[in-house]
C-alpha cells in the first residue's frame, strides 16, 4: 500500500468512527508522525494531500528541516518530550509545541518566542496511567494547576488543549476510559480556568484512534498505520 492509500484508508475510518459518535468529520484533525521516516516520504505525504505533521525529536526535525521547511501551508508540531535546553530551537523548527508538561519548560518557550516575535501555540502533556516512562502532568496535580494558572503570564505561548498518550493496551477498547478522563479534564479546565483556551483533543495512535474519536479527539496522531512499521522503537 502506498502511503496516499494509507492517508485514505485513516481518513475513512476516522470519518466512520466520527459518524458513529454523531460526530462531525471534519472537526477532527489528522496528524501525520513521521519520526525516524525520511524527508522524501514526508514529501509523498504531502503530495497526497497531507499537512498537519508530528515529529517527536527537535534533533531528528533539525536535521530533515531544510528538505521540508519549504512546503506550502504544511506544519510540524513538537510531539515528544521537550527539555528546556532545547526550548528556543524547538521555538525556532516547530509551528507548534504539543507536548508542554511542566511551568518551567512553558517559561522557557515564551520566553525564546518573544525573543523572535512570534506567538506559539500549545498543549499541555498530561500523564493519565501515571507511568514513570511517560512524561505530561498527572491529571488534577499541582503541577498541572501551576502550569495552567501560570500560563495566563504567558503572553507569547496560545494555550489551546490538552494532549495524552495512554498506557499502551493490547485491546484499543481498553484505552477508552483514558480518552474519556481526558475529555473530562478538559471540560473541567475549561469550566475554571477562563484565561486559557481548551478546544484541542489530541489522542489516539494507530492501534487506537477509532475510539479517541469515538471519545471527542479532535486531533489524532498517526504514524505506523501511514509510513508501515519503524525500525526503531521510539
Ligand atoms: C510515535 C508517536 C505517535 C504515533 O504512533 P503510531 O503508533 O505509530 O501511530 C503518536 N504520538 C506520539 C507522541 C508519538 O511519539
Amino acid at each position: 500500500m502506498s502511503i496516499a492509500e494509507n492517508l485514505a484508508r485513516v481518513r475513512e475510518r476516522i470519518e466512520a468512527a466520527a459518524r458513529r459518535a454523531g460526530r462531525d468529520p471534519s472537526t477532527i484533525a489528522l496528524m501525520a508522525v513521521t519520526k525516524t521516516v525520511p524527508a522524501e516520504r514526508i514529501h509523498e505525504a504531502y503530495e497526497a494531500g497531507q499537512r498537519l505533521f508530528g515529529e517527536n525529536r527537535v534533533q531528528e526535525f533539525t536535521g530533515k528541516f531544510d528538505a521540508v521547511a519549504d512546503l506550502p501551508g504544511a506544519e510540524f508540531h513538537m510531539i515528544g518530550h521537550l527539555q528546556t535546553n532545547k526550548a528556543a530551537k524547538a521555538v525556532e523548527v516547530f509551528s507548534a509545541i504539543d507536548s508542554v508538561d511542566s511551568l518551567r519548560l512553558a517559561d522557557k518557550l515564551n520566553a525564546a518566542a518573544q525573543k523572535v516575535g512570534k506567538r506559539i501555540p500549545v498543549l499541555m502533556e498530561v500523564n493519565l496511567g501515571g507511568e514513570e516512562s511517560k512524561s505530561g502532568v498527572a491529571p488534577d496535580s499541582e503541577e498541572a494547576w501551576a502550569l495552567l494558572h501560570g500560563a495566563e503570564g504567558l503572553e507569547y505561548l496560545e494555550f489551546r488543549g490538552l494532549m495524552t498518550i495512554p498506557p499502551l493496551t493490547q485491546d484499543p477498547e481498553d484505552a477508552r476510559p483514558y480518552f474519556r478522563r481526558l475529555r473530562e479534564l478538559r471540560d473541567e479546565i475549561g469550566a475554571n480556568v477562563r484565561s486559557v483556551r481548551m478546544d484541542v483533543l489530541s489522542m489516539g495512535m494507530s492501534h487506537d484512534f477509532e475510539v479517541a474519536v469515538e471519545e471527542g479527539a479532535t486531533c489524532v496522531r498517526i504514524g505506523t498505520a501511514i509510513f508501515g512499521a519503524r525500525a526503531r522503537k521510539d
